[in-house]
């Protein structure tokens, strides 16, 4: 009859119960020897089963599979070298959380393990119990509860070995677990070298080769550096440079950080599936005692409320001072270049184009700074993932992460964010899966410059009902943020949600030098990347508004009216050049320091109808005209529509230019309370049309400044596809909505 021969492994730490598990399996039939090459015991056995030759070896008992002692270099020998079918991994279930740590080093190897739940007669006698098929699912391995010194389970062991070892053939994928934002990106680019290298590829996955390095593994390193010197160095080099960054940012070596995280993982694994009648038997650690507070089920959630309300606050309100600042130094630096200048195309190209772009840019800079500080700072003391294993459940619903909520938050969650720093604080979500996602609808979210247009358009059809029109938008926008990432996830961005396991890492107090390294390299990369794109930008706009310009017969009627007002007295101004235009000058100017003679107010009247001539006959403007038969279903007129192309590049666009459309010279988005007026007035304007824009304006795509952090995130095809799909979906909508509304209305 052809035999089958089966190589199992019994491993785990010292005192498991190991051996007593090894006599109960396989009986008297025991064979002892030496491991090759060093002094520690080898015991195997054998069972025959049917046509199966099982040769069950009981490994030396170890915590992990660094090969520092004699016991550790035997066991993880084995593991590399004898290529067992499967690794029988006894855990004392008492002390579970510390037992798997083992078995995420053998998992990581990538060898079919199953988990037995020894000594499970005193985790009942201390009142606890284990859900066992919910370990199962987050360990991904099957796990078989046991009684060694009794023999209880050594037979469900043992069938589940034997399907595992049949089945599986002696390999499974590695388990992948994170390593947090500092080790993840090192991690990957090593495992890309050596996958490319081959390098040990015989010991065990490019990623496993990787970690190992990263722990300083002498055995591993050495062979490595038989193998293959040259990769061999690389690795070191790119291990030294990341262990330098994290001495100075966490002060850590990357092997504590390293376990921070298996712990992280194990201890968010064994939050679930360990049920504790009575907690007085348990050892608290400081973080659980913590933990016990923060992650409360009442508590829990409502010092989490008061957490993101103080981020949001303190990031928007620290935030204003050197935004202004900067905004100033901008303002200052336009109005000087316009100043020295003479009136000219290049004149307007250096102040509209240039500084007010690169301006646009910089002024994000300070808020960008604070808040990465703060993130850090909750990141770094480990709080960040407490939120996302409160809000997991929920967030989960829509294929979305628990960690989610701070982008959402940040990006105008609470109106009056911004979705730049909201989308580079996806960084924070591990999956790549549920940070595309939540990336991807963050821009929903009311940031600070949408929140004039509302208002703008709250004024003009809801008078009075701003703040409820206010409020409305917020919520219309959460709703549509966690449908459009359920769409999104059970389609283009499908797949399981990879961190089904909590990590929960012990809470660290940061370091501020540790925060002050994250926060300026996350803002440089910003600065750096986003201004010189910002830059192209900005003129492309100015461009495609001011090219071509007016021809000088269409120019010329204004500049005679002009001339003609200057030539004029005073007093014949009044009712002589263009009462009408006067009158919306007058509005617009409401706020002038100075008051300004009715002369110099038609003046400005007739120049603000020249810029509406100039913007009409721009591209951008002939762009909005040729639009108007697609735009017309979603109720927009081709003054609507120009903005909103302005709106691509900045949302504090569209105001502005509908100020321009609207022949009201250049006006201030917080101020336009004269351009409410005219939409209101505007017979092509009606309050279903004023609807639809509102949802246009909430869906359509993000700004430029966010596309550019978006593609620094997640790569241009994404960046290019949030502008393609928002705004297509906010165009159906929009329709929809018009359409809807207008018989309603
Ligand atoms: P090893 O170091 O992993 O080989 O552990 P041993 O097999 O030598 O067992 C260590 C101790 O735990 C011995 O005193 C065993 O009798 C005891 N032991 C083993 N399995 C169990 C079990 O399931 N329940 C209890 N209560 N004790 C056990
Ligand atoms: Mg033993």
């Amino acid at each position: 009859m052809a035999q089958t021969t089966l190589t199992i492994g019994l491993a785990g730490n010292p005192n498991c119960g190991k051996t007593t598990m090894f006599n109960a399996l396989t009986g008297a039939h025991q064979h002892v020897g030496n491991w090759p090459g060093v002094t520690v015991e080898k015991k195997s056995g054998k069972i025959i089963q049917g046509d199966l030759i099982l040769d069950v070896v009981d490994l030396p008992g170890t915590y992990s599979l660094t090969a520092y002692s004699e016991e550790e270099k035997a066991a993880r020998n084995f593991l590399t070298d004898d290529n067992p079918h499967v690794v029988i991994n006894v855990l004392n279930a008492d002390c579970l959380e510390r037992n798997l740590y083992l078995a995420i080093q053998i998992m990581e190897l990538g060898v079919p393990i199953v988990l037995a739940l020894n000594m499970m007669d005193e985790v009942r006698k201390a009142g606890k119990d284990i859900d066992v098929p919910l370990l199962t699912r987050l360990m991904g391995c099957p796990a078989v509860e046991t009684v060694a010194r009794q023999g209880k389970g050594k037979r469900e062991l043992l069938d589940e070995a034997i399907r595992v070892a049949t089945t599986r053939n002696g390999s499974v994928e590695p388990l992948r677990i994170s390593y947090g934002p500092d080790l993840d990106p090192v991690l990957a680019e090593m495992e890309g070298i050596i996958t490319e290298a081959k390098l040990l590829a015989e010991k065990g996955p490019a990623r496993w080769v990787g970690i190992k390095y990263l722990e300083g593994d002498p055995s591993v390193i050495r062979h490595g550096k038989e193998q293959n010197e040259t990769v061999s160095n690389r690795l070191e080099t790119m291990v030294a440079k990341v262990a330098q960054h994290l001495k100075a940012t966490l002060s850590a070596a990357p092997e504590s950080i390293i376990a921070d995280y298996r712990y992280g993982y194990l201890a968010g694994i064994a939050k679930q599936v360990v049920r504790y009648p009575s907690i007085n038997a348990e050892r608290i650690r400081l973080s659980d005692r913590i933990d016990r507070v923060l992650t409360h089920q009442f508590a829990g959630p409502i010092v989490m409320g008061l957490i993101i309300y103080l981020l949001y606050t303190i990031t928007f309100a620290l935030g204003k001072f050197p935004m202004d600042g900067m905004e100033a130094v901008f303002s200052w630096l336009g109005d000087t270049v316009k100043a020295g200048m003479d009136d000219g195309l290049l004149r307007s190209l250096i102040v509209d184009g240039a500084i007010a772009g690169v301006g646009g840019v910089m002024g994000f800079v300070p808020l960008i700074m604070i808040m990465f500080f703060l993130l850090s700072a909750l990141e770094d003391s480990g709080y960040v993932a407490r939120m996302a294993y409160m809000l997991d459940r929920v967030f989960r619903i829509f294929g979305l992460h628990g960690t989610s909520v701070l982008p959402f938050i940040i990006s105008g969650g609470i109106a009056g964010g911004c979705a730049v720093p909201g989308v580079m604080a996806t960084r924070t979500l591990r999956s790549p899966k549920e940070k595309l996602a939540t990336l991807l609808v963050a821009p929903f979210m009311t940031c600070g410059a949408k929140v004039p247009v509302f208002l703008m358009l709250a004024a003009a059809f809801f008078p009075g009902a701003e703040a409820r029109v206010m409020t409305a938008v917020t919520l219309a926008a959460w709703a549509a943020a966690m449908l459009v990432a359920k769409l999104l996830r059970s389609t283009v961005v499908k797949g399981e949600s990879t961190p089904f396991v909590m990590e929960l890492p012990p809470y660290r107090m940061p370091t501020l030098r540790g925060l002050c390294i994250h926060t300026w390299e996350r803002s440089w990369q910003y600065m750096r990347k986003a201004g010189t794109v910002i830059l192209g930008i900005s003129i492309l706009l100015w461009a495609a508004m001011t090219f071509p310009s007016l021809p000088a017969d269409q120019a010329k009627p204004f500049e005679d009216r002009i001339a003609a007002i200057q030539a004029q007295t005073p007093a014949k101004a009044d009712e002589g050049a263009a009462p009408a235009k006067a009158q919306a000058a007058n509005k617009a100017e409401d706020k002038a320091e100075a008051p300004e003679s009715p002369q110099e107010q038609a003046v400005k009247a007739i120049e603000a109808e020249k810029a509406e001539a100039e913007l009409l006959n721009s591209y951008a403007g002939r762009a909005g005209v040729a639009m108007q038969s697609v735009m017309a279903p979603a109720g927009f007129n081709w003054r609507v529509n120009i903005s909103l192309l302005g709106g691509f590049a900045a949302k504090e666009v569209i105001v502005s230019t509908l100020g321009t459309a609207y022949s009201l010279g250049k006006i201030e988005a917080e101020e336009s309370a004269p351009l409410s007026e005219k939409i209101a007035n505007d017979d092509s304007f009606s309050m279903a049309a004023a609807i639809a824009l509102i949802a246009f304006v909430i869906l359509y795509a993000p700004c430029f400044v966010t596309i550019v952090a978006m593609s620094r995130e997640v790569g241009w095809k994404w960046a290019a596809f949030a502008m393609g799909f928002n705004t297509a979906l906010a165009y159906v909508v929009a329709v929809v909505i018009f359409q809807v509304s207008r018989l309603l209305i």
